[in-house]
């Protein structure tokens, strides 16, 4: 893509009513626009980086065999009244809205219950289990805090899938895949070394969850990790019992900030018998189906890595994720230049590199320079006199303090 046909535009300034650096660094460097408090618009940038994010998560969702469907935003009360989770009191996030006659709806903000409810239509014998689904859809949250930009909005993409096991043994087996397949999603998007799975409050069925906490200082959550082992337990379970029940060490847990970028409970029957999700076993006896849930906040996700990757200068994408791989700047007004700039660009093109091309006139070096680092693509190739002179292209990593010249043979070895 040519950076002077991009309507979006870099910003030096920062906001003034963005607090948090992920809605700040993503707002100046043109992937994001705020709506309003906790709703974000993505911008062409920012969608690119969003499709990266939700496609790594496919691809291990469907590693696992879970089977991807779309449910509604609106919802039915009736189906949430059979589980009390309709009323304000149980879920304080609710957003609520009437038909013309003054019927009541929700907008989805999970969903367990019609899920559960459909299932009731495709599932009977013990032969139809265990299987999966997921979803990479909005939700819609009354949050009462939305000052940490991307990280919790109150509309927002998230990832969540649900397992269907016809007894406790058949769910742990899926529960376990489901840990690896979470590890595989934040190692590939370049947070694994910061990402520990953690214990956490367990709800109904089980004594535990297990959250996925990404350690970092604008995190909202207080974990205890013990980096030898890899194993960190939420503050809000951190205690003697639990520790010694985990073979945990107190004097070798350190406290750190972390943000939940996911997380996977046990849910046992808890929705499956309100709703009459059953299946008949072997000796056909109808029996409530054992359930899990998993979820994965996909926009969150995405600030969480510019919060714990970005510098001074601006963002880091891992490749990954990067909108583009490689940043090609076309320095001065030398037609040389731009004749050599874009001759790259198009050969570049047409072996599929995905390459943004800052062609813009009118700019110096330092502007293009900053709004590169702002921008944060992971390679960035200047042309310009200089270059040309020493025999080809400065390639630098946005990580690198300094590049090197390559000629075009040795760059697209590289490649
Ligand atoms: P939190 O404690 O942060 O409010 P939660 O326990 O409400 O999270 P879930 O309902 O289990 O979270 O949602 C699954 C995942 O969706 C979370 O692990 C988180 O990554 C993400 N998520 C939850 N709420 C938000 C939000 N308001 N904005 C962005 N992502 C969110
Ligand atoms: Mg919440």
């Amino acid at each position: 893509m040519r950076q002077s046909k991009l309507f979006t535009k870099t910003r030096k300034e920062a906001p003034a009513d963005e607090i948090a650096k992920n809605a700040e660094l993503l707002t100046r460097a043109g992937f994001i626009n705020k709506q309003m408090a906790g709703v974000y618009a993505l911008l062409p940038l920012g969608l690119r980086v969003m499709k990266k994010i939700e496609n790594i998560i496919r691809e291990e969702m469907n590693t696992i065999g879970s089977q991807e469907i779309s449910m509604t935003t609106l919802q039915d009360p009736e189906v949430w009244k059979k589980t009390d989770r309709w009323s304000d009191e149980a879920v304080d996030v609710w957003f609520k809205t009437k038909l013309k006659n003054d019927t009541e709806l929700g907008l989805g903000c999970t969903h367990e219950e019609p899920i559960t409810k459909m299932l009731t239509e495709h599932l009977s014998s013990y032969r139809d289990l265990p299987f999966s689904v997921y979803q990479i859809q909005t939700k819609f949250r009354n949050e009462p805090r939305a000052k940490s930009g991307i990280l919790r909005g109150r509309e927002f993409l998230m990832k969540d899938m649900y397992s269907f096991c016809s007894d406790e043994d058949s769910h742990n087996e899926f529960y376990e895949k489901s840990k690896i397949a979470y590890k595989n999603v934040f190692q590939r998007l370049g947070i694994g070394h910061l990402t520990y799975i953690t214990f956490a409050s367990g709800g109904m069925f089980s004594k535990y969850s297990h959250e996925f906490q990404t350690i970092c200082p604008v995190g909202e959550d207080t974990i205890y990790l013990d980096e030898e082992k890899g194993i960190a337990v939420n503050k809000e379970v951190f205690d003697d019992e639990v520790l010694s029940s985990l073979g945990l060490d107190k004097s070798k847990m350190v406290e750190h900030k972390a943000i939940e970028v996911g997380n996977i409970f046990t849910l046992g029957k808890k929705y499956s018998e309100p709703l009459g999700l059953t299946f008949k076993n072997e000796s056909s006896e109808d029996l409530s189906v054992f359930m899990g849930c998993y979820g994965i906040g996909i926009g969150r996700l995405m600030g969480t890595v510019v919060e714990a990757l970005s510098d001074d200068k601006g963002i880091i994408w891992p490749e990954s994720i990067a909108p583009f791989k490689f940043h090609l700047l076309a320095l001065g007004e030398s037609e040389n230049v731009k004749k050599e700039a874009n001759s790259l660009y198009d050969l570049l093109l047409s072996k599929g590199v995905e390459v943004f091309f800052d062609d813009r006139e009118a700019m110096s070096a330092g502007e293009k320079f900053a709004d590169s680092d702002l921008i944060g693509i992971p390679y960035r190739i200047v042309v310009s006199e200089r270059s040309l002179k020493e025999g080809g292209f400065e390639l630098k990593k946005r990580t690198e303090e300094k590049g090197k010249i390559v000629s075009q043979e040795e760059l697209l070895k590289i490649i």
